[in-house]
């Protein structure tokens, strides 16, 4: 009787997508298995950017924005219920989440191209196109109706958590024992590394990003970090982030870090971007009354606040 007796392996693969680093890592037996399961997950995460990115002008969510106060738009159901579920979360966090916050992206830009602040007056006709109130929903239809001209949505803080959480899901069909999506930092992770260790997800210090804050273990579920310090433009010394509080169209600020642990990266990541704009008290509040959901946040003084059930010692 001979056995073949597999070694499996952790495999990785990093690359570009949605605009951002992408961290690919799977347990598999051999290089070309990895390798075919990878390109599974590259194909699911580009299949999502091309429905919901604004930048591509022949997305179903470009469409939906040049329709904004002219028509309603015949969607997918996936993007459909992607856009319900965001609604969801903007009326769990008061608006402070909400992807109609896209149109102050004309005039708030974290790319080095903003060479001064805009004027109150800018920010006035801006922020009066954001509201997620104004994104009407048709279930019958399956439609998409944003009601103000010139308003526009963006999946930028919820896209790349949804992106980790569905080729998560395409890996997990196939049988693919273990693995992390890791999405600019929204990871979802399952099963464990080869040698029988959980995964370990270190978080950055936000002080300084060459070092580690904390390094936790995980085995199952979603870590999302939200930092000020990846995009963010400096007017006299004052650091803006690329979170946008929608109600005041603003950078938030008081906090520089937030790390969210859910089911799933969507939630974790469109809530570590709530909670940034919500700021620490109701922030935690909100964190809290959220079963299985979980946060640290680092504030600019460099303290340290965490939800109630949060399983961490070392910190
Ligand atoms: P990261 O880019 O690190 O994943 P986030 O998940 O917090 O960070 O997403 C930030 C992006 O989300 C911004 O670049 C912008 O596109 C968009 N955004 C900014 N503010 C808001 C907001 N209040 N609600 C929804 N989306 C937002
Ligand atoms: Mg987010
Ligand atoms: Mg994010």
């Amino acid at each position: 009787i001979s056995t073949v007796i597999f070694s499996q392996r952790n495999y990785q693969r990093t690359l570009k997508l949605m605009g951002s680093r992408f961290d690919l890592t799977v347990v598999a037996n051999d290089s070309t298995t990895a390798n075919s399961y990878m390109d599974l997950a590259v194909n699911e995460i580009t299949r999502i950017e091309k429905l919901i990115s604004s930048w591509d002008p022949n997305s179903r969510t470009s469409e939906i924005n040049k329709n904004a106060g002219i028509k309603p738009v015949k969607v997918e159901s996936e993007l459909y219920e992607l856009i319900k579920r965001a609604l969801g979360i903007s009326k769990l966090t008061d608006g402070a989440f909400d992807i109609s916050y896209a149109s102050m992206d004309r005039i708030w830009k974290f790319d080095g191209s903003m060479k001064t602040m805009p004027s109150e007056e800018e920010i006035k006709s801006s922020v009066a196109k954001v509201g997620f109130q104004n994104i009407i929903l048709d279930s019958v239809e399956q439609t998409v109706f944003l009601k103000l001209p010139g308003m526009k949505i963006g999946f930028g803080a919820i896209g790349k958590g949804y992106a980790a959480d569905k080729a998560r899901q395409m890996l997990t069909d196939m049988g693919v024992p273990a693995g992390i999506i890791n999405a600019s930092g929204d990871m979802n992770t399952w099963g464990k590394q080869t040698n029988g260790e959980s995964w370990k997800v270190a978080i950055t210090n936000p002080m300084n990003k060459n070092k580690v804050f904390a390094l936790l273990p995980i085995t199952d579920g979603a870590v999302v970090t939200s930092g000020d310090y990846e995009r963010y433009v400096t007017f006299n010394g004052k650091r803006y982030a690329h979170i946008i509080d929608p109600r005041t169209g603003h950078p938030a600020t008081g906090i520089i870090s937030v790390t969210v642990f859910a089911p799933k990266a969507e939630l974790a990541d469109a809530l570590a971007t709530s909670v940034f704009v919500m700021g620490k008290e109701i922030g935690l509040d909100r964190i809290n009354q959220l079963p299985k959901v979980e946060c640290i946040i680092i504030d600019e003084k460099g303290n340290i606040s965490k939800s109630s059930n949060i399983e961490i010692d070392k910190l």
